[in-house]
């Protein structure tokens, strides 16, 4: 399978450069060139079938071209020694939990799809773009709390690879800032004296650096991968099927929580794939651009907003051209078309941070459920749109745990701590200290 960019002006890629470099070289996002539909015995069979299978199944379309079909397998069954299950919250109210994985967020998934494909194309030998002076392929991610935990748990022990996780000092919380630090092996923790935005620029800078490059061969794990996005699809087949096992999948809403689109625009993709859902719903905090471009048309992203659902706080949604991409054909369509097929598809939804207070409080008060302040939008979302005969499922992104300290101030309990997430905090903190100086960072990693 090709991969082409979405602002069109760079070459078409295989799949292991799509993986290895991230971002095109117009910067645009890699879009697959074709999207491969399921059969209707797939569909017909979907609500007997594992989680694995199903994804197995979902990864075959996307990737079966690329990687052996038992590589991919053992892939895929890697990624997922875990289940996806759905839970009812009250009436119509479905929620898809999606934090079943090491770190509890969604994002695990895609994190460990995407370690486990770098390392098939490394063993392969194939991977002719990645072959440095060093044979080891180095993952530079700046975090705010949760990426670097899914990527850092994701690439755990993965061969060949080494991760440096930047983050700023103080500004990450103590239960996601032990779910990188403790982890030892080829992860390593990189604790920089500044903001986000700081640990952001020392990552760009060493992508730009070319003495860097030549020494060392760097690439990113962020969201924009299309080994990181296109897996999340899994999620959404397996909430069909266990609807479906229920007798509920006639008339589907998905509403996602969503910050940067990765997440909604897999689901996009299942949708395209023969996926049957109704229509989407995008569920947002106080960063409205993607709400405001539902209602008017224009995309005007602007600095975002600190929010109680901070892996949401997001003002240039990255996966926003993939959405226009899809939806116009490559560009086919004129922008009011493109629009109209946007929004025939998906609506929206935006909750400040006293609605997603609200919101917490009388779910639990009403059903015992307790939302994380991510999934909160998405349940919400559904009590205000749903119409009369529509069933309809949200994904709890995260677990409440990993955000307890809002969870308990705003619920006034004692959320408890899942196991997997007391271990990390039992874990020993290692971290480097390093300061926000880009000649500091590039010193250092000249010299490990
Ligand atoms: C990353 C994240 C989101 C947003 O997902 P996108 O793919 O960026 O839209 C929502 N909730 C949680 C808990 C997250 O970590």
């Amino acid at each position: 399978m090709n991969y082409y960019s979405t602002n069109g002006k760079a070459p078409i890629a295989d799949l292991q450069k799509a993986v290895v470099k991230g971002l095109a070289e117009d910067r645009g996002l890699y879009m697959p060139e074709r999207i491969n539909t399921l059969p209707k015995v797939f569909f017909d069979n979907i609500q007997d079938m594992s989680f694995r299978d199903i994804a197995y199944n979902v990864a075959s379309a996307f990737f079966g071209e690329d990687v052996d079909l038992d590589a991919l397998q053992d892939l895929v069954y890697d990624t997922l020694p875990f289940d996806c299950p759905v839970v009812k919250v009250k009436d119509n109210i479905y929620t898809l939990e999606l934090f079943h994985g090491p770190t509890l967020a969604f994002k695990d998934v895609g994190a460990r799809f995407m370690a486990r494909l770098l390392q098939y194309f490394l063993r392969q030998g194939s991977a002719a773009c990645c072959t440095g002076t060093n044979s080891t392929v180095n993952v530079l991610v700046a975090t705010s709390g949760d990426t670097g935990s899914a990527v850092a748990n994701g690439f755990l022990g993965v061969d060949g690879i080494h991760v440096y996780v930047l983050y700023p000092k103080g500004k990450v919380s103590p239960i996601q800032e032990c779910q990188f630090t403790t982890l030892g092996q080829n992860i390593t923790a990189i604790e920089v004296d500044g903001v986000f935005d700081d640990c952001q620029a020392l990552v760009k800078s060493a992508f730009m650096d070319e003495e860097l490059n030549k020494h060392m061969m760097l690439t990113s794990a962020n969201s924009i991968n299309v080994a990181r996005f296109l897996p999340q699809a899994f999620y959404y087949f397996n909430a069909y099927a266990r609807m479906k096992k229920l007798g509920l999948a006639d008339n589907l809403v998905m509403c996602v929580p969503s910050g940067n689109f990765g997440n909604i625009c897999s689901a996009l993709f299942g949708h395209a794939m023969g996926l049957p859902v109704k229509r989407f719903i995008a569920a947002n905090n106080a960063n409205d651009i993607f709400y405001k471009y539902l209602q008017t048309g224009k995309y005007e992203p602007k600095a975002s907003v600190q929010t109680l659902a901070n892996a949401m706080d997001v003002g240039n949604p990255s996966n926003f051209a993939r959405i226009i991409n899809l939806y116009s054909q490559n560009g086919q369509l004129t922008e009011a078309e493109t629009h109209a097929a946007i929004v025939s598809l998906i609506s929206g939804a935006t909750y400040s941070d006293e609605q997603i207070k609200e919101t917490m409080c009388q779910c639990y008060e009403e059903t015992g459920y307790i939302l994380d302040p991510h999934g909160a939008c998405g349940y919400q979302a559904l009590v205000d749109g749903l119409l009369p005969g529509e069933i309809g499922v949200f994904c709890e992104t995260a677990h409440p745990a990993k955000f307890k300290e809002k969870v308990d101030d705003i619920l006034g309990i004692d959320v408890e701590i899942p196991e997997r997430l007391a271990a990390f905090m039992r874990g020993e903190k290692q971290s480097v200290p390093m300061t926000k100086n880009f000649e500091d960072f590039k010193q250092y990693l000249l010299n490990v």
